[in-house]
C-alpha cells in the first residue's frame, strides 16, 4: 500500500519541512524495523534531506540554487518553467530511511523537505513501509 501525503508550497521556490508528517506515519504504521521509501510524482519538484535546525540553511539552498540555475536563463523548454525541471532533477525524486525502534533514523540535525521549484502549488509525496526483521 501506498500512503499519499499532500503538501501545499507557498512560493515559486518553497522547502517544506515534512519531517514531523512523515514520523507521524511512520509511528501510525506501527513498523519497528524497517525502511521508509518517499517519492515525489513531480517534474519540478524534488525531495531532499538537510538540516531543519537552523532555518537559514534551506534559504541559502534554495537562493544559490536560483543563482546558479536562474528562472530566465537560457533554456529551450517551451513551457518557461526549464530550471524547475532542472533544479527537480538536481534534488531528486526520492529518499530512502530507515526505521529502528519504530522512529525514522535521521541525523540529529536532519529534516526532510519537499522542494518546491514551480510553486505555488498542491504537491503529493508518495509513502511506502518495508518492513525488515530485526
Ligand atoms: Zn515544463
Amino acid at each position: 500500500m501506498v500512503l499519499r501525503v499532500q503538501v501545499r508550497s507557498r512560493g515559486r521556490s518553497d522547502l517544506i519541512d515534512i519531517t514531523e508528517k512523515i514520523r507521524a506515519l511512520v509511528r501510525e504504521s506501527k513498523v519497528q524495523d524497517g525502511i521508509c521509501f518517499l517519492y515525489v510524482p513531480h517534474t519540478t519538484a524534488g525531495i531532499l534531506i538537510n538540516e531543519n535546525a537552523d532555518p537559514s540553511v534551506a534559504r541559502d539552498i534554495l537562493n544559490e540554487l536560483e543563482r546558479l540555475i536562474p528562472w530566465d536563463g537560457h533554456y529551450q523548454h517551451r513551457e518557461g518553467n526549464a530550471a524547475a525541471h532542472i533544479k527537480s532533477s538536481l534534488a531528486g525524486a526520492s529518499e530512502t530511511i530507515f526505521i529502528e525502534a519504530g522512529e525514522l533514523a535521521l541525523g540529529t540535525w536532519q529534516g526532510i523537505y519537499l522542494a518546491e521549484f514551480d510553486g505555488p502549488r498542491q504537491r503529493n509525496v508518495w509513502v511506502k513501509f518495508l518492513v525488515t526483521q530485526k
